[in-house]
């Protein structure tokens, strides 16, 4: 049983980069953990500010609602750091609390964003704190003077521009099975009902990869995600 933990630094990140990789892990038996620590209430939810009267706090309760029910859609648990957008300042409070997370969950797997983003001022301190937060709780990979979790695989999601992000595929997960549940929780974001169509056609670009990868002509969408430590593996 895998466990997989996935930190966006807004609340619907988790959704267009990772739901397939989600969703893959729970319907595999797997345990599927959402960290959002934000809402993204600012600069994530372009449909819910043309109301007229629209106010923080009445977006932060709708973007729950949308994660929670996006979440439950991939077999996952949310969990909301409500640590506020544009910008997302993540304190060394909320590190720890990110570190105690991940002793207590031991993820096999963590994924978050890139390190580099020109155009979003919190998806690069997002990695910033995850990758922080990552070590505190593995330590060294040796006998420590406080609680540790074994070390996890590290991996990034696609980000919207990848070539400017510096991002280079290394992974391409086979989302063919449970492509309905990624749109089902795209849906579910209506707050930002632009992306659903494009990060649908994202992941056929992506399956069109991966069958050129393998030869496997039934995948026909994909997630791409770009390994930041070495994989070990016993046969190549
Ligand atoms: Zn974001």
């Amino acid at each position: 049983m895998r466990r997989l933990l996935v930190v966006g630094a807004h609340s619907a990140d988790f959704v267009w980069r990772a739901a397939g990789a989600l969703a893959r892990n729970s319907t595999a038996g797997g345990e599927s953990v959402v960290v959002a620590l934000s809402y993204g209430e600012r600069g994530e939810s372009g449909e819910l500010w043309k109301q007229e009267g629209q106010t923080e706090e009445k977006v932060k309760q709708i973007r729950h609602a949308e994660a929670e029910t996006a979440a439950a859609a991939v077999g996952a648990r949310l969990v909301a750091f409500d640590l506020g957008d544009y910008p997302l300042r993540v304190t060394p409070e909320a590190v720890d609390r990110l570190a105690e997370l991940m002793r207590d969950f031991a993820p096999h797997v963590v994924l978050t964003h890139p390190d580099r983003d020109p155009f979003n001022p919190d998806h690069p301190t997002a990695h910033q704190a995850v990758a922080q937060a990552r070590l505190l709780s593995s330590g060294a990979g040796v006998d420590s003077g406080f609680r540790t979790a074994p070390p996890t695989e590290f991996l990034v999601f696609e980000p919207h521009q990848p070539e400017l992000c510096g991002f280079v595929p290394s992974v391409f997960l086979d989302i063919t099975s449970v492509f309905e549940a990624k749109k089902e929780a795209m849906r579910a974001m209506a707050a930002q009902r632009y992306l659903q169509r494009y990060y649908a056609e994202r992941a056929e670009h992506r399956g069109n990869h991966a069958r050129k990868v393998t030869g496997d002509a039934d995948i026909r969408q994909a997630e791409a995600f770009q390994r930041l430590v070495p994989n070990v593996v016993g046969q190549l």
